[in-house]
């Protein structure tokens, strides 16, 4: 079963400091320069949603408990006509708030 994380960010409090963005091993992760947020900051963005997996390292290291990580479980049901794998999303917990 595969796993496929969602991503949420307060982007009013972040700081850009980028300690999310070097804590992401699959490099998904970057500070927004097209944005400035209340702070004065460039706040951070996720740049392919469809590749975390949800380890939640990004939300352990923000020092301002600014990320929310959601991890699906997806249950893959077979071969669907066109070749295409049916998927469904099995179970939804909250890795970390
Ligand atoms: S949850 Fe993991 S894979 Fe997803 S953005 Fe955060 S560090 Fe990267
Ligand atoms: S660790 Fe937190 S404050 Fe720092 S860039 Fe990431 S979301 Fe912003």
């Amino acid at each position: 079963m595969a796993t496929q994380g969602t991503v949420t960010f307060n982007r009013d409090i972040c700081k850009g400091c980028g300690l999310c963005v070097t804590a992401c091993a699959t490099h998904l992760l970057v500070l927004d320069e097209s944005e400035i947020n209340r702070k004065g900051y460039h706040p951070v963005m996720i740049t392919d949603p469809a590749r975390c997996n949800g380890c939640a390292n990004c939300a352990l290291m923000c020092p301002d408990q600014g990320i929310t990580v959601t991890q699906d479980r997806i249950a893959r049901e077979g071969v669907v006509r066109g070749g295409a794998v049916r998927e469904r999303v099995a179970g939804r917990q909250l890795v970390h708030a």
